[in-house]
């Protein structure tokens, strides 16, 4: 742990034209920096035998699992469809196909608008979505922080450039992303924040700004695993030695730039799926190609996404996420 302060958030008020944010030195070098980051990720994967699918962008049903953000409806020959929140449920049945699968996939979650100044939340964004049939949640967790570890140390050592343009010591980089993580279990990092003076409930979601100040209390990325059932999707699987408690885990950047992705090991079972369904307030018929498919069998697996725009963050030291992205979308900020 260390005692780095948080970094100064800047406000979606503060976001240019776009005009101007595009020929701008520090957005051609996140943007350059994001390239060189998506690049290394795909050698990298592709190298472990991943294939890279191209993502759904529209569905009949998409994530539910998004807390305070909305969908977004459209018109699909007369059926209400969504715009993909997050591809899981076709990680999950592409698992039909290949047994490792990687898309870069678009999202679209209408954030709260209180939401625009955290520095982290984008209307829209990406993820480099990781799915393995067959692994544990560990497994998968290596699976992340070997990823994080490997592209954070090819910018290091080919992005001096653009890393030198946004203020980022390379050799501090690398040093910072050398593995292994940390792991905290979710009730120890709720003691942590009870040692902070923050009054985590222990049965409950970290929200983002306890998250941020835990986040600032380490210097290299770390792991909290074991969230409780009620925080998370249907989809994260509930363990069976301690009912209540999810086999998932979240990514966590340090200096208070907090949570880069999130994972777990996925719920594949028809009854169990219906069930958690059901707990968590969605209505299983609206779920019927999932189902069906769930009902013939889907592959046991884990997997993450990691957010792209939340990683150019952070790998940058970028005060705010919009700063990583061509096209920044803040809640409630009008822009193309
Ligand atoms: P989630 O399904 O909410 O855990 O999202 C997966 C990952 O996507 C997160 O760990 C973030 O890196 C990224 N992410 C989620 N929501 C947003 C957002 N509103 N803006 C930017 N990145 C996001
Ligand atoms: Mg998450």
């Amino acid at each position: 742990m260390s005692d780095t302060q948080a970094p100064a958030r800047s406000t979606g008020a503060l976001v240019p034209p776009l005009g101007e944010h595009l020929t701008t030195a520090a957005t051609r070098a996140a943007l350059r920096l994001q390239n060189r980051l998506l690049h290394s990720a795909r050698d990298h994967l592709g190298a472990q035998g991943f294939v890279e699918l191209l993502p759904p962008i529209i569905g009949p049903v998409t994530d539910p699992g998004v807390r305070g953000a909305k969908q977004i409806d459209i018109d699909y020959y007369g059926h209400r469809y969504k715009l993909m929140t997050s591809a899981i449920l076709y990680k999950q049945a592409s698992l039909l196909a290949f047994d490792k699968i990687f898309y870069v996939s678009p999202n679209v979650r209408m954030e709260p608008l209180e939401t625009a100044g955290t520095g982290r939340h984008l209307v829209e964004f990406h993820q480099l979505d990781v799915e393995i049939a067959g692994a544990s949640r560990d497994e998968a967790m290596r699976v992340a922080e070997n990823l994080l570890a490997h592209v954070a140390g090819q910018a290091a050592d080919q992005a001096g450039a653009e890393l030198a343009t946004l203020g980022r010591d390379p050799g501090a980089l690398r040093k910072e992303t050398g593995l292994p993580f940390d792991r905290l279990s979710h009730r120890e990092a709720v003691e942590a924040l009870h040692r902070l003076g923050h009054p985590q409930s222990a049965d409950a979601e970290i929200g983002w700004q306890a998250e941020e100040l835990l986040s600032a209390q380490f210097d290299r990325p770390f792991f909290v695993t074991d969230y409780q059932k009620g925080s998370r999707g249907f989809y994260d699987r509930e363990s069976r030695e301690e009912p209540g408690v999810l086999r998932n885990f979240d990514l966590i950047a340090p200096g208070g730039y907090g949570e880069i992705s999130s994972g777990s090991e996925r719920e594949h079972d028809y009854a169990r799926l219906v069930t958690r369904m059901r707990e968590t307030g969605e209505n299983p018929e609206k779920y019927g190609w999932y189902l069906a498919l769930a009902r013939k069998g889907l592959p046991a697996s884990a997997g993450f996404g990691l957010g792209v725009e939340r990683l150019v963050r952070y790998v940058a030291g970028l005060s705010s996420v919009w700063q990583a992205a061509a096209y920044p979308k803040l809640a409630g900020v009008v822009s193309p």
